[in-house]
């Protein structure tokens, strides 16, 4: 069981920003930028390419949604998309409020704290 399964079925916690019956939206914990968000399948998979046409599809389709309030929520110039799963083999999609090149990079980290990732996850959430 993947550490996300793990937060989608509430064994452990997460910032939650957004849910349907198919999918979910947190904050990454250890992110390259304020408003890092993760947006998860609820039925697990390892790899975005394992997805069903139509799973990838609604992947994006909520991913767009969620985009959408964290551009409104957070300050930026962009949002940034990536996946990668290296890390976590449960498909996830990496949004990510971007300013400069190297918040896209994974290497670079932002430290917030407890009441700043509540702070952000309600106020992203408050712009579906
Ligand atoms: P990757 O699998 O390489 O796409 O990276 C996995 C991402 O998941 C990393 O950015 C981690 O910071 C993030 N992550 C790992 N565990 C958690 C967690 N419990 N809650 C939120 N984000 C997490």
């Amino acid at each position: 069981m993947s550490i996300f399964t793990k937060i989608i079925t509430g064994e452990i916690p997460s910032y939650k920003i957004a849910e349907n019956e198919n999918f979910i939206a947190f904050l990454d914990i250890n992110p390259n930028a304020k408003g890092h968000t993760l947006v998860v399948p609820k039925k697990e998979e390892n790899k975005l390419f394992d997805l069903s046409r139509d799973a990838y599809k609604d992947l994006m389709d909520f991913s767009y949604t969620v985009a959408k309030a964290l551009e409104k929520a957070v300050p930026c110039k962009r949002v940034g998309m990536s996946v990668i799963g290296l890390e976590v083999p449960h498909v996830h999609v990496h949004l990510i409020p971007l300013n400069k090149m190297a918040d896209i990079q994974f290497a670079k980290k932002v430290k917030l704290t407890n009441e700043e990732f509540v702070a952000l996850a309600q106020s992203i959430a408050a712009e579906f």
